[in-house]
């Protein structure tokens, strides 16, 4: 390549290249079933077949909904999956045991370099008593992904769909009983760097892991929206008061200090790195009576994320067209959530054409701050496993209250009946799969 060729190449591409490159390494090294090219490692690869079961001699009362418990996010169910790989074997048969502490050593990998990814999906309990995951697949693909990211070790998403399908198929009936249709728990796919070692090095021992926890339903009025949070009172952060109660989240902008993501860095990932450093800004939210950080990037104050959801608008445009906007993938600073790409597929399959144009763009905050000025910003919504669809009521930006409309008719809400729809088996849908339920009866422990 001749040099004028090197200066040419645009520096977003060459971010997104080089990580490419070492996603591709990663993979090619540590999972043979997914080598490119044939390259095979001679290693185990991932294989839940292989599972065995421990069951939990001492199991927990469920708790009750919105219990102290639920709602602090401390509470897991009696049982985790565990698989460990380490450089020379590949990857061990995985287990099913019962839930309790990690034996880590105190120069473990992760401790120290952040050598950590993670997934967040819920699996629900439907109106027809049978258990669901919302597009499980998605979660194991972006894991995969995610762990390349840091240099952990690659494996068949399948064989960790399945894995996480067995815990559910375990926990489901005692912990999602038929007697709570409607309602869901959280599961956390977790991969982490155990090597004992100081060395700034890839980790040549991991353990992946699966948990599922009580989560609370933050859509549910009965639910504190956090520890700090009071989404639902009529008082802005300020102390002034709005004319009328509205539902939604109050978002702090973040300052020009503070900074989720770059271009080049590791934002499209659910790495750990990229949690830690946020709180210090959304303890700050929390504490002026904010739910949660909108996080800006760049000199035009461009919208990127809502805490750990992405963000979306509709508005109207000068030409009175309506928009349905939403950040895009292409620098690498915005996690591919699977509620986006949701929102995003009903949106444009079910309502779509002249009603609803779907963009995906750079939105600033000028635009925004112009579009709530000249009326035309119609609402705002927040789109994550988590939070789930989230109205936003109002932002902070620079020392001034911007206050988002919310119809009773909007899309939002829309979209949210639809995804719930799927998710609880109102509707089938090739999105909602079905997960059969077993008991760990002794017979089960030949397997
Ligand atoms: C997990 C996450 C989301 C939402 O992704 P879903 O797959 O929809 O849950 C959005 N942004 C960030 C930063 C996240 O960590």
């Amino acid at each position: 390549m001749s040099p004028s060729a090197v200066a040419s190449v645009n520096k977003t591409d060459m971010a997104s290249n080089l990580t490419e490159a070492g996603v591709k390494h990663t993979i090619k090294d540590t999972a043979p079933s997914i080598a490119v090219n044939g390259h095979s490692t001679g290693l185990q690869e991932l294989d839940a077949s292989k599972i065995t079961f421990t069951p939990n001699e001492n199991p927990k009362a469920v708790p009750e909904a919105n219990s102290p418990e639920v709602t602090k996010m401390s509470s897991c169910t009696d049982h985790m999956i565990t698989a460990t790989w380490t450089s020379k074997t590949g990857w061990t048969a995985p287990s099913l045991i019962p839930y309790g502490p990690l034996a880590l050593q105190p120069h473990a990998s992760v401790l120290h370099y952040s050598t950590s990814c993670f997934e967040g999906m819920k699996f629900y309990r439907g109106h027809d008593l049978k258990i669901r995951l919302f597009r499980p697949s998605l979660n194991t693909v972006r894991m995969l992904n995610s762990s390349a990211r840091i240099s952990l070790p690659a494996f068949p998403p399948a064989e960790l769909q399945k894995l996480i399908e067995t815990l559910v198929a375990v926990e489901g009936e005692k912990w999602l009983p038929k007697s709570r249709p409607g309602s869901f728990m959280y599961l956390r796919p977790t991969m982490i760097g155990t090597a004992p070692t100081l060395s700034v090095n890839k980790p040549n021992e991991v353990l992946l892991y699966i948990i599922a926890c009580c989560f609370p339903d933050f859509n549910d009025p009965a639910a504190t929206l956090g520890a700090h949070a009071n989404a639902n009172n009529n008082e802005s952060p300020n102390g002034n008061s709005e004319t009328k109660p509205r539902p939604g989240l109050k978002l702090l902008a973040s300052k020009e200090d503070t900074i989720r993501a770059w271009p080049g860095g590791f934002g499209f990932a659910k790495v750990g790195a990229n949690y830690g450093p946020s709180l210090l800004a959304s303890d700050e939210a929390h504490l002026r009576g904010f739910n949660q950080i909108l996080w800006l990037f760049g000199p035009d104050s461009e919208i990127t994320e809502a805490g750990a959801s992405n963000f979306f608008l509709v508005w109207k445009t000068r030409e009175g067209r309506t928009q349905l906007v939403t950040a895009p993938l292409g620098d690498g600073i915005i996690l591919a959530g699977v509620t986006r790409r949701s929102v995003l597929e009903l949106a444009r399959e079910r309502i779509g054409g002249e009603e609803l144009e779907v963009v995906e763009r750079k939105i600033c905050m000028w635009e925004l701050e112009e579009a709530v000025n000249e009326g035309r910003l119609m609402e705002a919504f927040a789109a994550g496993t988590a939070y789930f669809i989230m109205p936003i009521s109002l932002i902070h930006y620079r020392g001034t209250d911007l206050h988002i409309p919310f119809a009773d008719d909007n899309y939002g809400s829309k979209l949210k009946q639809w995804l719930m729809d799927i998710m609880y088996g109102a509707e089938s849908h090739e999105w909602g799969v079905v997960v059969q339920e077993r008991s760990l009866i002794p017979s089960d422990l030949d397997e």
